[in-house]
């Protein structure tokens, strides 16, 4: 656009991020690196690689597995029609589109089962609160194809519980149901049951209730309505409308969890808010996140592949609220943070709390040492250490300002002399203490220290 074409009074726009949907900054960005990199660690050792599916699908597909009646599907999804006028709509999950990737690319073919992780952004239009977002990250796993076996459930949730226990998460709470099968003497029956229940108090229900009474009884169970809560209690409980199968896996599930040493509760309410889910369902919750505190939901779905044109497939997965997550963690380390200081010890490194940290300063001065200064940042940084090189020449005390403000842990102080002699100075910004030295040993010296102070 030509300058004339701007019209000269017109202030610019000042664009903000659309409502429920944030912008990540360093230096809390390390910390979503790292609670990845340790889902992918932990995952790892459990069998899982990882998948990356696309963002947006075909409405479709969503509408059909996850279940046109849902909240996601009904009123949540970002759909839109693509130029050929087909709808598709960005993620809200990614199950659906595992499942699908599943049967496109013959996965069945493979040793079953195949067992699959991703991370990544879902979009739903929840209204936004405290982890609650409209973009919002989860970081999940599904195993496909094999047995049903009670010892796989137990096994996916021990995972999910290595995970936070390695991220070192507080408060975690494990609550297990079984909402049986759609086999005609199983839910379906006990669904019923349920509706016939529901519409005999239908006048003291809510609105939402109400409508799920035609459309979902299943989720009434799910309600955070106070006044509801009563009418709940007194309703008739799934464990004993389960059929024999069922009841027979959802108890050895229980028993693989005790072998393994997981601590759960069991939540006859737990049903889930996607149609998928089958026999097995999970949440997990955390502390320090008010009402929004499930930060992981799951369960089995062994019907969803045939339902999305695929072979007979089982199916068991989690979803973890990556944002709900990490709020929990930085809220741990604030309440850890608080205590250090009222006790007065000294706080204790935390991937939490560590921010981006800056290494060496490269205090350079007089424009014979810039050279010198550039191979030594290249040099340092090969090495693996961060390195600032201000991009012009500062006076000394201005150069040791900067440094300090950066909380860099060294200054590299480069003057002409330092250049000519090949001795060069560095400063400790801790204590003030200063040590000359030629480039090899100061990289050593460098290494030394740095590694001592590093946390493993
Ligand atoms: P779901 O896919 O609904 O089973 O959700 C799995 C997990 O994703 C939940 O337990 C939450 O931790 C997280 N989650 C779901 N919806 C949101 C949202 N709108 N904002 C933040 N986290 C969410």
């Amino acid at each position: 656009m030509s300058e004339e074409a701007t019209p000269r009074a017109e202030k610019p726009r000042k664009f903000q991020a659309i409502k429920g949907v944030r912008d990540l900054l360093p230096p809390e960005t390390a910390l979503w690196n790292n609670v990845e990199q340790t889902a992918n660690s932990v995952f790892s050792t459990y069998g899982f690689g990882e998948i990356r599916v696309p963002i947006f699908e075909p409405t479709e597909l969503f509408a059909r597995s996850i279940g046109v009646d849902t909240d996601v599907v009904g009123k949540e999804m970002y759909s839109f029609d693509d130029r050929d006028e087909t709808s598709v709509s960005l993620r809200p999950e990614a199950t659906a589109s595992v499942c699908r990737a599943y049967i496109e690319h013959g996965m069945q073919q493979l040793p079953q089962p195949v067992k699959l992780y991703y991370t990544g952004p879902m979009f739903r239009r929840e209204r936004p609160q405290k982890g609650r977002y409209r973009q919002f990250y989860q970081i999940g796993a599904e195993i496909l194809g094999g047995q049903d076996a009670p010892a796989i459930d137990a096994e996916v949730i021990e995972m999910v519980m290595t995970f936070f226990d390695k991220l070192n998460l507080q408060g975690v709470e494990l609550s297990i149901n079984s909402i049986g099968h759609n086999a005609p003497n199983c839910r379906p029956a006990y669904v019923e049951l349920l509706r016939a229940e529901l519409t005999k108090v239908k006048d003291k229900l809510g609105p939402d209730s109400q409508r799920r009474i035609d459309t979902n009884p299943l989720r009434v169970l799910d309600s955070k309505a106070e006044n509801e809560q009563a009418i709940i209690a007194t309703l008739p409980h799934i464990a004993d409308h389960l059929c024999a199968e069922c009841a027979a896996h959802y108890a050895a599930v229980k028993r693989q969890l005790e072998l393994r040493g997981v601590i759960y509760q069991e939540n006859w309410r737990l049903v889930r808010g996607l149609d998928y889910y089958m026999r097995t369902t999970f949440e997990i919750t955390a502390e320090g996140l008010g009402s929004q505190n499930a930060v992981c939901g799951g369960g089995r779905y062994d019907g969803l592949v045939e339902l999305l044109g695929g072979p007979p497939t089982k199916g068991i997965g989690f979803a973890i609220g990556e944002d709900r997550l990490i709020l929990s963690l930085q809220e741990q380390a604030r309440q850890a943070e608080s205590a250090n200081a009222a006790s007065g010890a000294s706080p204790g490194k935390s991937p939490v709390t560590s921010h981006h940290s800056l290494d060496v300063y490269v205090a350079w001065m007089g424009e014979k040492t810039y050279a010198t200064a550039v191979r030594a940042a290249k040099d340092l940084r090969q090495a693996g250490f961060s390195v600032e090189l201000p991009p012009t020449e500062q006076k000394f005390g201005k150069a040791l300002g900067q440094a300090d403000k950066l909380d860099a842990k060294f200054a590299l102080i480069l003057g002409e002399d330092e250049v000519t002699e090949g001795l060069w100075t560095l400063k400790t910004l801790d204590d003030g203490a200063q040590v000359k030295l030629p480039e090899p040993a100061l990289i050593e010296h460098l290494c030394n220290s740095l590694n001592a102070r590093k946390p493993l």
